[in-house]
């Protein structure tokens, strides 16, 4: 198995801005978010049993999953909730595991939102976090998502506190400077931080 570096960071803090820095090195990316996507894809098994299980006002008209109506469906509805996240729980890790078994690169970038919080860790070699202060997350969440900033601070409130999460670390990216003018230095870091993993990862430090 490729040595595992997990990076995670609270909502609108930067992670796929970093991935995307790594990824320009030539790292294999896993992400979280895309394999929830990839496992309920149109014609899978997985959305079968939803469809099944909902019934066909889960379904676009494409024949694709509608994640809105599927959204509101669980929204007010524990039960159906808690149904839902035993089928897709075990499926997206299980799915995430087989591509880090894959991977034939020295390590791979794992992006993980909740990393901390689904207790993924034990499945990373080293852990990243990217940090930025509370003020400057909510701020940017929120311009992205065009969403109030009490939406922002419920996800957030939901999440493990900056402080838990940097417990965690074995190393931080700081992106508290905005990209105009800590591009390079965001950069830089990255660079730094990839030519670390490689010498971890070849000298089997796990
Ligand atoms: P989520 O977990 O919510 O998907 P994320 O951690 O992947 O978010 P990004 O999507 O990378 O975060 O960044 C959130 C928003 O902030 C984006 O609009 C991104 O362009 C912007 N952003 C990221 N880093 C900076 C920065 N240093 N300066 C200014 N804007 C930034």
């Amino acid at each position: 198995m490729t040595y595992v570096v997990g990076l995670t960071g609270g909502i609108g803090s930067g992670k796929s801005t970093v991935a995307d820095l790594f990824a320009e090195l030539g790292v294999p990316i896993i992400d979280a978010d895309i394999v929830a996507r990839q496992v309920v894809e149109k014609g899978s098994p997985l959305l079968a049993k939803i469809v099944e299980h909902f019934g066909s006002q889960v379904l676009l008209a494409n024949f694709e999953l509608n994640r809105t109506a599927l959204r509101q469906i669980v929204f007010d509805d524990p039960k159906q909730k808690a149904w839902l996240e035993a089928l897709l729980h075990p499926a997206i890790r299980e799915e995430m595991i087989r591509q880090l078994d894959s991977v034939q690169q020295p390590y791979a970038l794992w992006v993980v939102p909740l990393l901390i919080e689904n207790g993924l860790i034990d499945f990373c070699d080293r852990v990243v976090v990217v940090d930025v202060e509370s003020h400057i997350q909510l701020e940017r969440a929120s311009q992205r998502d065009h969403n109030c900033k009490q939406v922002i601070r419920n996800i957030i409130a939901s999440q493990v506190s900056r402080q838990t999460r940097l417990e965690y670390a074995d190393d931080v990216i700081d992106n508290n400077f905005p990209l105009e003018e800590g591009f390079t230095l965001l950069k830089q870091r990255v660079q730094q931080l990839h030519q670390c993993y490689l010498q971890l990862a070849l000298q089997g430090e796990y």
